[in-house]
C-alpha cells in the first residue's frame, strides 16, 4: 500500500530541509496554504492607469484605468488574509506573514491612511492633496474599495464624488497660480497633476488659456483652407468670406441655401416622378 508523507513526516522533513536549506524553510505553516476568508474587490471610476511599487507587498502593481464608456471596472481583489513572505535574516529563510487584507488595501490606495475608513482625514483634505505626499492619495483619484464583486450604486457614488472634489481642488489650486504665479502654473502643467488637471477639466468641460479642446483639421478641398473634418460648407476668407459649399444637399438642408443655388451637374434631386396611373383591374370572368 503506497503511502502519503506530509511535509511532517518524520522521514520527509530532514530531506527537504536539506535539499531545500538556502531558499526555503519547509517546515511551511499550513495557514499559508489555506484559501483566504474573503477577498477585497478594488475597482476605480477614473480613466487613468496607476502604478504602485512599494517593495515588498506591491512591486511595480499595475491598477487599470477604467475603460471609455464604463461608469467603473474592477481593478483588482486582493486576500484577506493577504499572505507575505518575509526574510528571516537570522536565519536566511522566508517565512509567511499573515496581513489584515483591508488594511492592505486601503494602504495601498493611500499609504497616508492608518484607518480603515476610506474617507478619513476629509476635514484636511486641501491640506493631503497639496503636502509633499500628493499624488499618493488613489481614493482621490476615484479609486475604491468593496467587499462585493458587484459594487452598490452608493460605493460608486462616493468614489465619484471623492474624484470630483479633487478636480475642484485642483482646478481651484490651477485659477489662483494662473491668476497670481505664472511659472508656477507652468510647473503644475508639466508635473503629474498636469495630467489630473486636464482631466478635470475634461471632466466638467472646462476650457483655459492653456487646455482647449484639439480638433485635428483637414484642408478644404475647395479653397485649401483649413477646416474642421466632415463640414458641409464654411465662411472662406480665400472665397471673400463666401460661403465654400462642400456638400450642397446637407448646405441646402441647412437653409444656408436654396435648391436653385445648387450646381446643375450636382442635384441630387431628378425631375418630378410622374403620377401613377390607376391600373384597372381584370374582371373576374
Ligand atoms: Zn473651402
Amino acid at each position: 500500500m503506497a503511502t502519503l508523507h506530509g511535509l511532517d513526516d518524520p522521514e520527509v522533513q530532514p530531506l527537504m530541509q536539506k535539499m531545500n536549506a538556502d531558499t526555503w524553510d519547509p517546515r511551511i505553516d499550513r495557514n499559508m496554504l489555506r484559501p483566504p476568508e474573503r477577498y477585497i474587490y478594488v475597482f476605480t471610476v477614473s480613466p487613468r492607469e496607476f502604478v504602485v511599487d512599494r517593495p515588498p507587498l506591491w512591486i511595480k502593481f499595475r491598477l487599470r484605468g477604467c475603460p471609455k464608456g464604463e461608469r467603473y471596472a474592477l481593478v483588482t481583489r486582493i486576500p484577506d488574509p493577504l499572505m507575505q513572505k518575509v526574510h528571516n535574516t537570522d536565519t536566511g529563510k522566508f517565512r509567511g506573514e499573515a496581513h489584515d487584507g483591508l488594511r492592505c488595501t486601503i494602504d495601498l490606495l493611500n499609504p497616508n491612511n492608518p484607518t480603515n475608513d476610506p474617507d478619513w482625514n476629509a476635514a484636511p483634505e486641501m491640506a493631503a492633496y497639496f503636502s509633499t505626499s500628493r499624488g499618493s492619495d488613489l481614493f482621490a483619484q476615484g479609486l475604491f474599495v468593496s467587499l462585493n464583486p458587484t459594487p452598490s450604486e452608493e460605493e460608486i457614488r462616493r468614489a465619484e464624488q471623492r474624484r470630483e472634489r479633487y478636480y475642484r481642488a485642483l482646478m481651484a489650486q490651477a485659477d489662483e497660480l494662473e491668476a497670481t504665479d505664472r511659472p508656477g502654473l507652468q510647473a503644475m502643467l508639466k508635473g503629474e497633476e498636469g495630467t489630473d488637471l486636464r482631466m478635470a477639466l475634461d471632466y466638467f468641460g472646462e476650457q483655459r488659456e492653456y487646455h482647449k479642446p484639439m480638433v485635428p483639421t483637414i484642408d478644404c478641398p475647395n479653397c485649401g483652407e483649413p477646416i474642421k473634418k466632415n463640414m458641409a460648407f464654411h465662411k472662406s476668407t480665400a472665397l471673400g468670406g463666401m460661403l465654400c459649399i462642400l456638400d450642397w444637399q446637407k448646405a441646402v438642408m441647412a437653409g444656408v441655401k436654396n435648391k436653385s443655388d445648387v450646381p446643375e451637374e450636382l442635384r441630387w434631386w431628378g425631375e418630378e416622378a410622374p403620377v401613377k396611373r390607376a391600373v384597372a383591374r381584370p374582371r373576374p370572368s
